[in-house]
């Protein structure tokens, strides 16, 4: 299996445009081969300052440019997205180990929300009237004042989507970028950034630095004027108390271990092949992906049957083409997890329907889609997420049952319900506690759906990605006021006095019309 197709001098030259002035590097291995893919440079935490401060200059212009130059060159960088795809799902799977299919996803994904973040940008953050207090003696404004530069952390498993998620919002919204990579991630984040500073972006306004978390993620935490992080909730939470001491914003895209009912209407056959591609996605490392199935006792059997068969007829594999269904797990730590996962709920009494194996006959990190039956509270798998292809199956007897089961957990991210009633499974959906509900889909209904917010509830998150809430993040709303000179308000006792009798027929008659 070759390490990748890529040229090495095409990743030489990606490399040199990540801030580090040092010589320390880190050797990135390709997860298909085993081999190293490239030596990535690191970052130190002298490089963030600096990456902040060029950023911090370069952001004053872009911010007065305005949004039609931004739009433009927002719009041009997803022209050249689209004539580098073939290049960038070389790059996607190169470093992820996932299917081209699934690169073909996060390719798909970083246009729309280009594309959607270029147009969204003037209508969501052009400054507008609001109602004044006191008619026609005061005028009422709001205006958006892009927050300066943001600080955004991401992980390895969606490198290009989620970059393209959170640094084309900020961008749209005139803010500058400093992005800390996952090591695993580092080169699909600059090859996306290499096609907007292609389009007009100023190189000082998005830097890209790598190193360990807790020092070059702690260094950018601490330095930017706005932080997106994405990743584990543990790391969330670390980031979220060290942004408390000075303020910051933040907003926290998490950890889930994400439930789909299948109610007793639902159609066994399609709800079993959606099901797959819902927890077998880049092999389940996707924080909305599926790890537990509550299926109506009704319909179980046929669900059950067809499920099996669609997880075990999954084509396993490596290439840098659309021939596999699944590919491979990313690194080393997550095949570690995996096999953990699977080991201990054996161990405990848990049944493998299917899978449940290595398969280093296919590559080092290839492990099979996995599902499982019978298993308990005191399983690793049963609350903590697994990350990674294993999915539960437990059988309830209602639908109140299964909306109880699968909000019986400490995380909200993403669900699915799959019915063939709408009005059923549209009750349920709104009685689940998650960021997201998917209704005869996995996940893919909300991911795609990019004018709409994508965040979690209880520990999978605070605060909203895409759509206008993902805009809003990285503005302040100024209240700008003016008094008209038609007339005064009151100043004195003798004002109050006057004027207290008008001012209250005012608030009657304001009633009275309806007006705000
Ligand atoms: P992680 O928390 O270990 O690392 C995420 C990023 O944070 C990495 O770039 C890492 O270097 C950096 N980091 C580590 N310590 C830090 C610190 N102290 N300060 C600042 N940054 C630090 O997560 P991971 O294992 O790389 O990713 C998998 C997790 O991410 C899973 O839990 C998954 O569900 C979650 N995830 C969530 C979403 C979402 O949108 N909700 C999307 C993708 C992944």
């Amino acid at each position: 299996m070759p390490a990748s197709p890529l040229d090495p001098a095409f990743i030489r030259d990606l490399d040199q445009d990540l801030t580090s002035t040092s010589t320390a590097t880190v050797q990135v291995v390709a997860p298909f081969s085993g081999r190293m893919l490239h030596e990535l440079p690191l970052s130190s935490k002298a490089d963030v300052e600096g990456a902040f401060a060029r950023a911090r200059f370069a952001q004053l212009a872009w911010a007065r440019a305005g949004f039609a130059h931004r739009r433009a060159i927002l719009l041009r960088a997803h022209d050249i997205l689209l004539e580098r795809r073939e290049r960038l799902l070389d790059v996607v799977q190169s470093e992820t180990g996932k299917t081209r299919g699934q690169a073909f996803e996060e390719v798909f994904q970083a246009l729309s929300v280009t594309r959607y973040n270029a147009l969204a940008a003037r209508r969501v953050l052009a400054g507008r009237r609001r109602r004044s207090g006191v008619p026609m003696v005061v005028t009422t404004r709001i205006h958006y004042r892009p927050k300066g530069v943001a600080g955004i952390i991401t992980p390895w498993n969606y490198p290009l989507s989620l970059a393209a998620m959170d640094a084309v919002a900020a961008l749209a919204a005139g803010c500058g970028v400093v992005q800390k990579a996952d090591n695993q991630g580092a080169l699909s984040i600059l090859a996306l950034r290499r096609a907007f500073i292609d389009a007009g972006v100023p190189a000082n306004l998005w830097a890209v630095v790598a190193g360990d978390g807790d020092e070059i993620g702690g260094a950018v935490t601490a330095e930017a004027d706005y932080i997106c992080f994405t990743g584990s909730t543990a790391t969330g939470t670390k980031v979220a108390l060290q942004a408390a001491r000075t303020l910051t914003g933040v907003s926290l895209e998490l950890g889930g271990k994400n439930p789909l009912i299948v109610l007793d209407d639902a159609d066994p056959v399609k709800a079993a092949m959606d099901a797959t591609y819902a927890c077998f996605s880049s092999l389940g490392q996707l924080c909305v992906s599926i790890e537990r199935i509550f299926v109506e006792r009704g319909v179980a059997p046929a669900f059950l049957r067809e499920f099996q068969a669609a997880t075990a007829r999954l084509k396993m594999g490596g290439g840098f083409d659309y021939s596999a269904d699944v590919g491979s797990l990313t690194t080393q730590a997550q095949l570690d997890r995996v096999s953990a996962h699977v080991s201990d709920a054996i161990a405990k009494g848990a049944t493998v329907l299917t899978g449940g194996r290595a398969r280093p006959d296919l590559g080092p990190l290839f492990f099979e889609p996995t599902v499982l039956s019978g298993v308990t509270p005191d399983m690793e798998c049963f609350g903590a997420e697994t990350f990674g292809p294993v999915v539960s199956v437990t059988v309830v007897d209602s639908e109140h049952e299964a909306i109880l089961a699968a909000n019986d957990s400490e995380f909200g991210l993403n669900a699915s319900v799959m019915s063939g009633s709408a009005q059923r499974a549209a009750r349920v959906a709104v009685a689940l506690e998650a960021g997201s509900v998917n209704i005869n889909e996995g996940y893919r209904g909300s991911f795609s759906s990019v004018d709409a917010p994508m965040g979690g509830v209880k520990q999978s998150g605070l605060g909203r990605r895409n759509g206008p809430e993902g805009l809003l993040r990285f503005v302040e709303v100024v209240t700008i006021s003016r008094a008209t000179g038609v007339l005064s308000l009151p100043r004195f006792g003798s004002d109050f006095a006057r004027l207290a009798g008008p001012l209250l027929l005012l608030a009657g008659v304001l009633k009275a019309v309806r007006r705000r």
